[in-house]
């Protein structure tokens, strides 16, 4: 028997308007069991994300000062999706808690996650569902880690109880009950978490565009949806900055090979974009699946004659990395250089000491740095069966001018990373994707 896990955006629930159409899909198939909302988000251009709000109200409420005004504002856009909605629901008295909480030195998690638990409570009540508190059922340990055994054996429990509920997204408890929430974007997460529990047949994970798209539409005008994509290709497409579903959001349904389907709340006709386990059966009619990218990396080169017969060469680099706690993304290597790519971020304050150790530990004939590096990966499982698909990225770059810094393709043949300058990375992007589609 079908069983829907469904979980709404933020854009999808940003008003009572999209409530309604919230509401619409959900009893369209009565196999929606399971809903996880996020908070409301943007209602325009200029509006702001409850989150966004919240944790705004907790920077006040941390510095000591007034923030009853802050405060204010959250409740109105939620008395507001109420009133609209006609539903008879008060909140009061989840603002005095929240209030007194705030007063006694609550945590930025804990006021961020009060954005999904409040719009979770309004949605349960508009769709007649039970409310289920995610902090009841989605465990982390004191270290902050996903309890992933253990969430999910509480889940499995609660679920049979109650056909159908509303789980709020974003946050959990650690053992003493304090809420902690996942990195930004994480309504996903949960999304995936209560898919596995329920043994779902599909996990549905509605948004503002009608799937995935082959690029990023800020930057490619009008690109055209994937309609099948594998977990492996997703994965390596959101890592890199496709960020429509959070990068961590396929492990738990990956487990258990549940599909995910992204659709578009405000066009629920359009069939979106359907991530499987494997797709052998759906050959693509493009070679490449998708283009991703990433600003803000630097590739550190180390060169010296002869380094590839000196025993122990990369494992001395990488000890440097590991030594200024450093992880690294990629490294790319020649007959008497490698290269090791690093976050930019991450970098910078720890360059001197890399550099010197990079000497000390390996007398290098030069190193040089690379700096100001965007990375782009043209992903697709078509590239394992396809000649020619590096060549015909290299043209692509040619022809637009611009200049490769860095190659890199994975073992898996599923993807081809390559480095440019940042200034050219919109460019690079567009150049790839005219390449591949017609
Ligand atoms: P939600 O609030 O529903 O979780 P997000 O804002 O997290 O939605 O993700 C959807 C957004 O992701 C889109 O509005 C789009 O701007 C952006 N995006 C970035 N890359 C892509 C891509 N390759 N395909 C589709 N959307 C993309
Ligand atoms: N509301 C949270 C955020 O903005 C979580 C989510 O939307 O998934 O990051
Ligand atoms: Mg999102």
């Amino acid at each position: 028997m079908d069983l829907k896990v469904v979980k709404f955006g933020g854009s999808s629930l940003a008003d009572a308007n999209q409530f309604r159409k919230v509401k619409d899909i959900i009893l369209a198939e009565a196999s929606r069991r399971y809903v996880i909302p996020s908070a409301p988000g943007k209602r325009n251009g200029t509006d702001t994300k409850v989150t966004d709000m919240l944790y705004e109200v907790h920077r006040q409420a941390e510095r000591g000062e007034d923030f009853s005004a802050s405060l204010k504002k959250v409740r109105n856009r939620f008395d507001g999706i109420i009133a609209d909605l006609g539903i008879s629901l008060s909140l009061e008295s989840e603002f005095i808690k929240i209030e007194a909480d705030l007063k006694k030195g609550s945590t930025a998690a804990y006021a961020a996650s009060r954005g999904e638990y409040l719009n979770g409570i309004i949605l349960a009540e508009y769709l007649g569902y039970t409310f289920i508190d995610a902090a009841s059922c989605i465990f982390f340990n004191k270290d902050g880690v996903l309890e992933a055994e253990k969430t999910n054996e509480c889940l499995k429990q609660l679920l049979k109880q109650y056909p159908r509920a509303v789980i709020p997204g974003f946050y959990g408890s650690m053992p003493d009950g304090t809420i902690i929430t996942f990195s930004r974007g994480g309504s996903d997460i949960t999304g995936s978490i209560v898919a596995r529990a329920a043994t779902a047949t599909l996990y549905e994970n509605w948004t503002d565009v009608s799937g995935f798209l082959m690029a990023d539409p800020r930057c490619v005008e009008n690109p055209r949806p994937i309609p099948v994509i594998t977990y492996k290709e997703l994965r390596e497409l959101a890592y890199m900055g496709a960020t429509v579903l959070h990068e961590e959001a396929v492990f738990p349904v990956r487990y258990v090979g549940i599909p995910i389907n992204i659709r578009n709340t405000n066009q629920p006709e359009d069939p979106g974009t359907l991530i499987v386990p494997n797709a052998d059966d759906h050959i693509p009619d493009t070679v490449i699946t998708g283009i991703a990218g990433k600003l803000g990396f630097v590739s550190v080169s180390v060169e010296k004659d002869m380094m590839n017969s000196e025993v122990g060469f990369g494992r001395r680099i990488l000890q440097v990395f590991e030594d200024n706690d450093m992880c690294f993304e990629h490294l790319p290597s020649g007959i008497d250089t490698m290269s090791v790519i690093v976050n930019a971020h991450d970098f910078k304050p720890k360059r001197a000491s890399i550099i010197a150790d990079i000497y000390r530990a390996t007398d290098p004939d030069a190193l040089v740095l690379d700096e100001h590096l965007a990375l782009i990966a043209v992903v697709g499982r078509g590239m394992v069966r396809a000649k020619g698909t590096a060549a015909r990225i290299f043209k692509a770059l040619s022809t637009a001018d611009i200049n490769i810094k860095m190659i890199d393709q994975g073992s898996s043949e599923i993807n081809i990373i390559v480095g440019v300058e940042e200034k050219d990375f919109n460019a690079a992007i567009r150049a790839i994707y005219h390449e591949f589609v017609k």
